[in-house]
């Protein structure tokens, strides 16, 4: 940026710090003693609006470590409560994180940029309101690894180190992540006034939730009950299209549930190779609440701890209120099960467009049966979709078998099944093949990878396994020969100890 370019960094209108009186506190982040970049996601500044120079510049590097307040800025921590793993916390909020501003962005939507590891805030509790290099990576590559899948989430913007020791089970290095999303809005945001009986701000939360997510239902009488059928529905299909790629959010609490639909939050997250169902990876998450294949159920639970939020307004007569919103809420399985059959039909190259009830269940078995042959032999769920589109390009060699050891001759039962149906689809199997060469990706943010990355990055500063597998993880489909490592799982020892943290 030249010393005479005085454009802003980012054009705010800050319309949650100017609507919302009394459901955030302005506050300041702290200052980083000695900043430096570790990440800075141009495509993404571009995709906003934003001046890439400008923002990877020192003045740029000095607003996104705190020490600097862009102009326009009106940093608020935001408050919310929140269900954790099942009981209620009346008051958590923003410890550290700041809510900066919102800036519109190229295709006119509205975007908040936010900080996380910025400090104390009065929502701190005992924490520190600091974020370690490590999570702040972690948080980084996973949300951009699933925007390349196509999943509604979070994005990082950058994520900078803030030359400050902050202290967990050891000294580490602090650092900021600097986050974009659709709207911060949760529903522990809801929550928060809900639980203190403020049901006028429940309301005005609701009317601006609908203004920045559905302005279509503003003048549509029953509005809110609309905002929960919206906010289901765009639940149902992100946690069926977390289904769809193994994706497991292991901190499903309502306060990292969002009213847009976007994932938000990676904090324990991670994605699944052997498929098992009943897998968990959060070292926290002792009775496994938020197992992979307990997501639907706990989303539609803290979709009903929304509604609760929202009955006052959906009715004045309470029975009359829970009647509508259970109606609502029953719609959550339903929905889920349409997508994820969408989804996985994708995945195994069917076009299950007759609709008939028949065939829907026809097809739901027969996906359910390759899952469970998956699971009895412990087969990588990634690979096991992918390979099977070269299964269809080679019927002879049978490029699946290695990955199904002992199971070969269920898995050839299964596939001539398979095979019966798509020749009854009458599609050709090289197109076929392609098509779910795009719906299933080969690579994803492999566990070992994952932490090798963030070793070095914690350890030595050295930023190069990092770059080298987000560049990996966001061109998720196309087979590369020189990428052929990054797709294969952990071995079984990695896999089996594997555990990961909360980002505190
Ligand atoms: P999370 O686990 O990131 O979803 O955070 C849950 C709650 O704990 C939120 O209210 C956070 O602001 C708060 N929190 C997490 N880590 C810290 C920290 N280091 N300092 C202060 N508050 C924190
Ligand atoms: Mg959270």
């Amino acid at each position: 940026m030249s010393p005479h370019d005085t454009r802003p960094l980012f054009a705010f209108d800050n319309t949650y710090a100017r609507d919302l009186e009394g459901m955030s506190v302005p506050w300041q982040p702290a200052r980083s003693p000695a900043p430096r970049w570790l990440q800075f996601n141009r495509a993404l500044a571009a995709d906003l609006g934003l001046d890439g120079d400008a923002l990877a510049s020192d003045a740029g590097l000095a607003c996104l470590a705190g020490n600097a307040i862009p102009d326009g800025a009106q940093p608020v921590a935001q408050a919310y409560a929140g269900h954790q793993f099942g009981g209620f916390s009346p008051q958590l909020g923003d410890g550290r994180a700041l809510l900066l501003g919102e800036v519109i962005d190229r295709h006119g939507r509205r975007r908040d940029i936010a900080f996380k590891g910025s400090g104390r805030t009065p929502f701190s509790r005992g924490g520190d309101g600091k974020a370690a290099v490590g999570p702040v990576l972690r948080e980084y590559l996973m949300g951009e690894a699933m925007h390349a899948l196509g999943i509604p989430t979070t994005r990082a913007l950058a994520a900078v180190a803030t030359g400050e020791t902050i202290f967990r089970d050891q000294p580490l290095h602090g650092a900021i992540l600097t986050r974009v999303a659709a709207s911060h809005l949760r529903v522990g945001t809801f929550q928060f006034f809900a639980a203190r009986g403020d049901h006028e701000r429940v309301r005005r939360l609701a009317d601006y939730a609908i203004a920045r997510h559905d302005p279509e239902l503003r003048a549509q009488d029953g509005r809110h009950l609309a905002l929960l059928r919206a906010v289901c529905e765009r639940q149902a299909r992100l946690v069926a299209q977390w289904m769809g790629v193994g994706f497991i959010h292991g901190v499903m609490n309502t306060d990292n549930m969002t009213i847009s639909g976007e994932t938000i939050d990676y904090g324990p997250c991670a994605f699944l190779e052997a498929y098992d169902p009943a897998t968990v990876f959060s070292s926290i998450d002792h009775h496994g609440r938020y197992a992979f294949g307990n997501q639907p159920g706990i989303a539609q639970w803290n979709l009903a701890r929304l509604a609760e939020t929202l009955l006052p307004l959906i009715d004045t007569d309470e029975d009359t209120a829970v009647a509508r919103a259970t109606e609502v809420l029953d719609a959550f399985g339903p929905a889920f099960d349409r997508e994820w059959l969408r989804i996985h039909r994708r995945k195994i190259g069917l076009q299950g467009s007759t609709g008939t009830a028949g065939n829907d269940e026809a097809d739901r078995a027969l996906l359910n049966d390759y899952l469970a042959l998956l699971h009895r032999h412990h087969v990588d769920f990634t690979l096991g979709f992918r390979r099977l589109s070269d299964a269809l390009r080679s019927p002879a060699v049978n490029p699946l078998a290695p990955l199904f050891g002992a199971g070969g001759a269920e898995l050839a039962g299964w596939l001539a099944r398979w095979r019966q149906r798509l020749q009854d689809q009458g599609t050709p199997p090289a197109d076929v093949a392609d098509a779910m060469d795009a719906a299933n990706p080969l690579y994803i943010p492999r566990n070992h990878l994952v932490e090798n990355a963030l070793d070095a990055a914690t350890g030595s500063m050295d930023l190069r396994p990092f770059e080298r597998l987000l560049a990996v993880v966001t061109r998720p489909y196309d087979e590369r020969p020189e990428d052929a490592l990054c797709a294969l799982p952990g071995s079984a020892e990695q896999t089996e100890g594997y555990r990961t943290f909360c980002g505190t």
